[in-house]
C-alpha cells in the first residue's frame, strides 16, 4: 500500500527540494474552439436536454418547518439564491494557450445512449504532462507555488538561514481566466449583469447567530427559549498590551535564581517525577469511596448508578450513596482510587516517588482552602542547566532556561496512563474523566461517556463571581457520535411506542436518570427545570423503598447517560416519516480531473471499495442508503441508473441560471437493485471524458442541483463532491481569484480568510434546512479560495479534504481511505442538536461547523464520529453545592436507514463555593480545544496580534487568579500552577504558534482556512494531538511488546543524531532519521545501507521479513487506525532541506516565523502574572 495523507497541509512536498515537474498547470494542452473542432465541448447536439423538453421545476420541495423539539424550526428562506457574479472576470490569463494538441477522430462512446458523449470534440493527445512524477508537493505550499507563467509548482523555495519560512512568489496564478477562445456559452448562461459586490466579509460567518455581536446580528432571536443566548460576554477584546512572546527571551529581572532553589532538584525532574505526596488537598469532588469508583466492571445491570440528583453530598465523603448492595470490591487492584476520579493528582512539589496506586486520595479531608496541587517554578527557570555553580543572590546574567525544569507533558501524559487506564465508570457526579491520551474504557453508569461529551470543568462556581475571577471559561465540547472502543457498547435504542419520548411538560427535556420520581411513581420531577410533570399510565411504574423506580435498571433512560429513543412523527419534519437518506457522488471531469487520474480512479474503485462500505443499522444485510451520481465541467450530467434500464442514461443540464435535476426516477437507487448498471456507468464515465478539455468549471450549479436532487426525493443525505478547481466559468457561485498571501498575518488577513461573498454561506443555509451535507473533496492545483467554498461545509456540517497537486498513482490510496472512511462513518442526517441545563447556567454559545436559525437549535445536515460542536455556559443564577448542575444534549436524526431518533447525552457536575476546588477539577485538553475554536472565530473578528494577546491574558489571568486564591503565600519570583493547568501555558503558545491561528505567508491561504475549518469542528481527543504533536522515538524499538513507545518532548534538543523518530499530529506524519543512525536500523527498515541511500521520495515503507520493519509497520498502522484521516508518511533526513518543515512541529522551540519558544513563552507569561498581581 502506498502512503496516503490526509489534507494536504502539512506535507511538505515529496520531492521537496526537486524540480517540479513541468507541466502541471491547469490548462490542457488544446483548447476547444481552436482548432476547428466540431464544437464546444459543451454543445452536444444529440443529447436530451432536458431544459428543452421538460419545462418547470419539479415539485416544490415541502416547507422546511417542523416541530422537532416542539418548537418551530426556523423556515429557510425558500427563494434560491441570487446568481452572483463578481463582476470581474479574472484576471489576464497568466499562461499562454498550450501548444494544440494533434487531432484524433473522436472515438464513439461505447453506450450509445450517451449520444451526447459522441465526443466529436477535439481530442488532443494529453500533453506531455502525465509522466511528470513530482508527486504530492503540497504543502510548503510556497515551495510549489506555480511559477508566474504557470508553469508546475517549482520547488525552488529554500529555507534561507534554515529558518525563515519559504518565501515564494506571489500567489499560484494559474487559476487565470477561462480561455476566450472556448464557444460561445449556452445562451442561458448568465450575462446577468447581477453584479453582487463582496458583502461585507464579516457577514459571511455563517455561526452567525452564535457568535458574539459582529456575526451574531443576521438572525432574528425567534425561537428563544428559556435558554436565550445572550451576547456571549467572553469574546471581549484582549485586555493587555502584551507584547509578543518573541520579546521574552530575557528572562524577567525580577525573577531571581536563588529563590527558592532548594525546591530545584525536586521539580519535575525529567521522568521518574512521582505523583505529589497525599498531603496535597484531594479534589473534594472525589469524595466518593473507593468502593465507588471500583465497581465492577461488568457488575450486574447497572447496579452503581443512581446518581439521585440531590445528591450534592459529596464535598467530602461519600459520593452520592448508591443504592445499597453497591459495589463491592473490585478486586484488588481494581480501579483506581476515588482520588483518582478526579482530579489531577497533587503534585509532587516534593518529587518524591510515585503514588501508591490509592491509598493516598483516601484518607484526605478535602478542606477548601488547603493547599493545592500545584506545581512551583521559582528560580528553577533560571537554574542555568549547565553550570553547576549555584547561582549567585543576584542575577547577573540573563540564564536559560531548563527545559527539563518545566511542566513536562509527558510526564503528565504517562502519569494518567499509569494511574487510569482502566475502567471509567460515569457513576459519579462532576468526576474528572482520564486525559484523552489515556487508553481507558467507560461503563456507563449515569453519566455519558467522555467520549461523547467533555467539559472544561467539572466543579462549577456556585456564582458567577468565581467564575469570572478564574477566567476560566465554562464550556462543553460534545461529540454526539463519537466511535466508541470495541469493548464499550452504544447506546442503546428505547422505543417508546406510540407514547413518544416522555419529556419535562415545561422545559422539554427527556427522561433521563437524573429525574426524580414522586408521588408513588405518579409524577417526576425535573433536574433541569423543578417542574413535576405526570407519569403517563403506559410508563408508570412503583418506586423502591429508596424512591427509585423498580424498573430502573431496565429501562436504559433511567439508569445510563446516553441511549437513543425512536422518535414519533412529532419530530419528523412536516409529520411526515423520513425516507432513507441518500449520497450523491458528483465527479469534476474536467482537463485536470482527469489527467490527475481522479477520474479513472473514482470510477474505478468506488462501487467495489467505497459503495460496499455504505452505513447500515447493526443487523442490518445492506444498506439502506440510496446512491446517486453526476459529473460535471462547465455543465452537469446526471444518470439514471434504474435497475431496469440495460444501460445508464445521460441527461445534461446546461442551463445553469435555475438548475433543477431533470430526474427524478432513476437518479437515486439502491446499490444491489442496480448494480450493473452503476458497473455500467462507472465504467463509462472516464472513456467519455478521456479528451476532456474543459478548464472552466462551475460549482454553485452543482451543489444546487445536488441539493435539489434531494429535496425533489424527499431525502437528506450528502453531496460527496470530487472538485479540482476554483469555480471561474459563467454561472451561479462563480468565483475570483483574490489571493494574495502576503496579507496573511496582517491586520488584513481576515477579509482573505473571510468568504469573497456570500453565495456559498447561503447555499448552504438552504442545504442544511434540507438536510444535505456537502462532503468537499478538492484536487487543487492552485488557489481555489477554501475561506468561500468551505463555507458550504461549515454550514451542513461537511467536512473538506484536500490533495494538492493529486496524481493518482501517489496519492490514490490516501484518498479512497478517506473516502472510504467518510462514508462508512456518517452516522446521522438532517440533525438538530439542543442543550439543556439545570436552573442557574445556560448555554450561551456555540462553536463548530453547523448552522443555527435561532440561538437554541445547532442545525447540522449531517454528523460523522469526528464531528464536535463546543458549547459555552454561563451562570444566569447561583448554583448550589446541594443540587449540583446538569447538562442534557438531545440530539434529534435521521439514522442511516432513515429513522427518526433523538440520542441523548446527560452529565452531571459538582458545583462549589471554593476557588480551590474548581481548580482541582478543570480539564485541560477540553480547554485548549475551547481556546482554539474561541481563536479561530476572533481571528476573523480581529486580528492576529489581538488573538494572540487576547490568549495570552487569559492565560495569565487563570493562573494569576490561582496563584492569589489557592496557592500558599510564597516569594513573588516563584510561578506557582495549578496542577490540572501546569501545561497552560505551554499549550495556549502550541495554539498561538499553529499555522492555523497565526499562519503567516509561509503557508498559502488555502491551507490556513482548510486548517480554520478543521480546527473548527476538532474533538478534544484530535485537537490534542494536533497542538501538541506526538513524538516516538524508533530507533530502539521494542519488538516484543504490542505497545507504543513512549512519546518524547517535542524539540530538537531531544532528538539524538543516531535516532530516528516518529512525529504525528494527526494530519501529517513524518519519520526523521538522524544522521548517525545506526546502518544496521536502516538496513532493518529500508534495506539500504546508509540514510543517504533512502529514497525518501518513496514515501511508502515496505514492511521487510525482519522483527524491527514489522514492528514499525504495525506502529504505523496503530497510528493510522487511531485517527480520522489517513496519515500519509513523509520520510525527513536530518540536515535535508525537508527538515525544516519537520522542525516546525517541534512546538516547544522557537517556531520558523519568530514564534516563541516554550522557555520564552513560560518567562513572559510568569511577567504578566506578576502584573496582574502587583
Ligand atoms: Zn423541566
Amino acid at each position: 500500500m502506498s502512503a496516503q495523507y490526509p489534507g494536504n497541509y502539512g506535507h511538505p512536498p515529496q520531492g521537496y527540494g526537486m524540480p517540479p515537474p513541468v507541466n502541471k498547470g491547469n490548462m490542457p494542452p488544446n483548447l476547444p474552439g481552436q482548432s476547428g473542432i466540431i464544437g464546444p465541448p459543451g454543445g452536444k447536439p444529440a443529447m436530451f436536454n432536458p431544459n428543452q423538453v421538460q419545462n418547470g421545476p419539479p415539485g416544490p420541495p415541502g416547507p422546511q418547518g417542523d416541530n422537532r423539539f416542539g418548537a418551530a424550526r426556523g423556515a429557510m428562506p425558500g427563494q434560491p439564491p441570487v446568481g452572483q457574479f463578481n463582476g470581474v472576470s479574472g484576471a489576464p490569463p497568466m499562461r499562454g494557450p498550450p501548444p494544440l494538441g494533434q487531432m484524433t477522430p473522436g472515438a464513439q462512446p461505447p453506450n450509445t445512449q450517451f449520444s451526447g458523449m459522441k465526443i466529436s470534440d477535439q481530442h488532443g493527445p494529453p500533453p506531455p504532462m502525465g509522466q511528470n512524477s513530482q508527486h504530492g508537493q503540497n504543502f510548503p505550499s510556497n515551495r510549489n507555488a506555480p511559477p508566474p507563467m504557470g508553469g508546475p509548482p517549482t520547488s525552488t523555495a529554500t529555507f534561507q538561514g534554515g529558518m525563515g519560512p519559504p518565501r515564494m512568489g506571489p500567489p499560484p496564478t494559474s487559476m487565470g481566466p477561462p480561455p476566450t477562445s472556448m464557444g460561445p456559452p449556452p445562451t442561458s448562461m448568465g450575462h446577468t449583469p447581477t453584479n453582487m459586490g463582496p458583502p461585507p466579509t464579516s457577514m459571511g460567518h455563517a455561526p452567525t447567530n452564535m457568535g458574539p455581536p459582529p456575526t451574531s446580528m443576521g438572525h432574528a432571536p425567534t425561537n428563544m427559549g428559556p435558554h436565550n443566548m445572550g451576547p456571549p460576554t467572553s469574546m471581549g477584546q484582549p485586555l493587555s498590551s502584551m507584547g509578543p512572546p518573541q520579546n521574552m527571551a530575557m528572562p524577567p529581572t525580577n525573577m531571581r535564581p536563588t529563590q527558592g532553589m532548594g525546591h530545584l532538584p525536586n521539580m519535575d525532574p525529567p521522568q521518574g517525577m512521582g505523583p505529589p505526596p497525599s498531603r496535597m488537598g484531594l479534589p473534594q469532588s472525589m469524595g466518593h469511596p473507593p468502593s465507588n469508583t471500583s465497581a465492577p466492571p461488568v457488575g450486574g445491570p447497572h447496579q452503581n448508578f443512581g446518581m439521585p440528583p440531590n445528591s450534592g453530598a459529596s464535598q467530602f465523603s461519600g459520593g452520592p450513596p448508591p443504592p445499597s448492595g453497591f459495589n463491592l470490591s473490585p478486586g484488588p487492584g481494581g480501579f483506581p482510587p476515588p482520588g483518582h476520579t478526579h482530579g489531577p493528582p497533587p503534585t509532587s512539589m516534593g518529587g518524591m516517588g510515585t503514588v501508591p496506586p490509592s491509598s493516598q486520595y483516601n484518607a484526605y479531608s478535602g478542606m477548601p482552602g488547603q493547599q493545592q496541587p500545584h506545581d512551583q517554578f521559582g528560580q528553577a527557570p533560571y537554574n542555568n542547566q549547565f553550570s553547576s555553580q549555584r547561582p549567585a543572590p543576584q542575577q547577573q546574567q540573563p540564564r536559560k532556561l531548563d527545559p527539563d525544569q518545566m511542566p513536562s507533558p509527558i510526564q503528565v501524559i504517562e502519569e494518567d496512563r499509569r494511574n487510569r487506564s482502566d475502567l471509567f465508570v460515569t457513576n459519579a457526579k462532576g468526576a474528572v474523566p482520564p486525559l484523552v491520551t489515556t487508553d481507558y474504557s467507560v461503563q456507563d453508569q449515569g453519566n455519558c461517556s467522555p467520549r461523547f461529551m467533555r467539559s472544561t470543568m467539572y466543579n462549577i462556581p456556585c456564582t458567577s463571581d468565581i467564575l469570572k475571577t478564574s477566567h476560566i471559561p465554562f464550556s462543553l465540547t460534545v461529540t454526539p457520535f463519537a466511535k466508541l472502543k470495541p469493548q464499550e457498547s452504544e447506546p442503546p435504542l428505547v422505543d417508546f411506542g406510540e407514547l413518544g419520548p416522555v419529556r419535562c411538560k415545561r422545559c422539554k427535556a427527556y427522561i433521563n436518570p437524573f429525574m426524580q420520581f414522586i408521588d408513588g411513581g405518579r409524577r417526576f420531577q425535573c433536574v433541569f427545570c423543578g417542574c413535576s410533570t405526570d407519569v403517563p399510565n403506559e410508563y408508570f411504574a412503583h418506586l423502591d423503598h429508596t424512591g427509585r423506580r423498580v424498573d430502573c435498571y431496565n429501562r436504559a433512560e433511567l439508569c445510563l447517560g446516553s441511549y437513543e429513543m425512536t422518535a414519533t412523527k412529532d419530530y419528523c419534519k412536516n409529520s411526515v416519516v423520513p425516507k432513507e437518506p441518500a449520497f450523491i457522488f458528483m465527479i469534476d471531469v474536467s482537463y485536470n480531473s482527469v489527467k490527475s487520474g481522479l477520474v479513472n480512479l473514482i470510477c474505478e474503485r468506488l462501487k467495489n471499495d467505497i459503495l460496499v462500505n455504505l452505513p447500515k443499522e447493526v443487523d442490518a444485510e445492506e444498506s439502506e442508503i440510496r446512491v446517486g451520481f453526476a459529473t460535471y465541467g462547465k455543465e452537469l450530467h446526471f444518470y439514471n441508473v434504474k435497475g431496469s434500464l440495460a444501460q445508464p442514461q445521460m441527461l445534461v443540464v446546461s442551463d445553469l441560471e435555475d438548475v433543477f435535476v431533470p430526474l427524478l426516477d432513476g437518479f437515486l437507487v439502491k446499490l444491489s437493485e442496480s448494480s450493473a448498471v452503476i458497473d455500467s456507468l462507472l465504467a463509462q464515465i472516464p472513456q467519455m471524458f478521456a479528451e476532456s478539455r474543459e478548464t472552466e468549471l462551475v460549482l454553485g450549479p452543482v451543489i444546487q442541483a445536488g441539493l435539489d436532487a434531494l429535496k425533489s426525493a424527499e431525502r437528506s443525505g450528502k453531496l460527496f463532491i470530487f472538485h479540482t478547481s476554483l469555480p471561474i466559468a459563467e454561472a451561479p457561485g462563480k468565483l475570483k481569484n483574490r489571493d494574495d498571501r502576503k496579507l496573511l498575518g496582517t491586520d488584513k488577513e481576515k477579509t482573505l480568510l473571510s468568504p469573497q461573498n456570500n453565495f456559498y454561506t447561503k447555499l448552504g443555509e438552504e442545504c442544511v434546512a434540507a438536510g444535505c451535507c456537502v462532503e468537499m473533496f478538492l484536487f487543487p492545483n492552485s488557489y481555489v479560495d477554501i475561506a468561500t467554498l468551505g463555507e458550504i461545509c461549515r454550514i451542513t456540517g461537511g467536512n473538506m479534504y484536500k490533495y494538492s497537486y493529486f496524481q493518482a498513482d501517489i496519492d490514490g490510496d490516501r484518498f479512497l481511505e478517506d473516502l472510504s472512511r467518510q462514508v462508512q462513518h456518517s452516522k446521522a442526517f438532517d440533525v438538530i442538536l439542543r442543550v439543556r441545563t439545570s436552573t442557574g447556567i445556560r448555554p450561551v454559545d456555540f462553536y463548530g461547523n453547523f448552522y443555527m436559525a435561532n440561538t437554541t437549535d445547532v442545525e447540522i445536515a449531517a454528523l460523522d464520529c469526528d464531528q464536535a460542536i463546543n458549547v459555552e455556559i454561563k451562570h444566569d443564577d447561583k448554583l448550589s453545592e446541594a443540587d449540583g448542575a446538569y447538562v442534557q444534549v438531545a440530539i434529534l436524526f435521521t439514522s442511516v436507514s432513515g429513522k427518526r431518533r433523538l440520542r441523548l447525552h446527560n452529565l452531571s457536575f459538582n458545583c462549589c463555593s471554593q476557588m480551590a476546588d474548581l481548580f482541582r477539577s478543570c480539564e485541560l485538553d477540553t480547554l485548549v480545544n475551547y481556546f482554539s475554536k474561541q481563536a479561530i472565530r476572533n481571528m476573523l473578528n480581529t486580528n492576529p496580534k489581538q488573538v494572540r494577546e487576547y490568549i495570552m491574558n487569559e492565560v495569565s489571568q487563570i493562573l494569576a487568579c490561582y496563584r492569589k486564591n489557592c496557592a500558599n503565600p510564597s516569594s513573588a519570583g516563584q510561578l506557582i500552577l495549578p496542577e490540572c493547568m501546569k501545561l497552560l501555558p505551554l499549550y495556549s503558545n502550541c495554539i498561538i504558534k499553529n499555522d492555523g491561528i497565526q499562519g503567516g505567508s509561509e503557508i498559502s491561504t488555502d491551507d490556513r482556512s482548510y486548517l480554520t475549518h478543521l480546527i473548527n469542528s476538532m474533538s478534544v481527543e484530535s485537537s490534542s494531538v494536533f497542538f501538541y504533536p506526538r513524538l516516538l522515538p524508533l530507533h530502539n524499538v521494542d519488538t516484543e511488546t504490542k505497545e507504543l513507545p513512549s512519546a518524547i518532548r517535542c524539540s530538537t534538543d531531544r532528538l539524538q543524531d543516531d535516532g530516528v523518530y516518529l512525529l504525528e499530529n494527526g494530519l501529517s506524519m513524518f519519520l526523521w532519521i538522524g544522521h548517525n543512525v545506526q546502518p544496521k536500523w536502516v538496513q532493518s527498515v529500508f534495506g539500504v545501507n546508509s540514510a543517504a541511500q533512502i529514497d525518501i521520495d518513496k514515501c511508502q515503507l515496505v514492511t521487510m521479513d525482519n522483527p524491527v520493519s514489522q514492528r514499525l509497520a504495525e506502529i504505523i498502522k496503530e497510528i493510522r487506525m487511531d485517527r480520522h484521516r489517513y496519515l500519509k508518511l513523509t520520510i525527513v533526513r536530518q540536515r535535508d532541506k525537508l527538515e525544516a518543515w519537520f522542525n516546525h512541529f517541534l512546538v516547544e522551540d522557537k517556531g520558523l516565523n519568530g514564534s516563541a519558544s516554550y522557555v520564552d513563552f513560560l518567562c513572559h507569561i510568569h511577567k504578566e502574572i506578576r502584573n496582574i498581581l502587583s
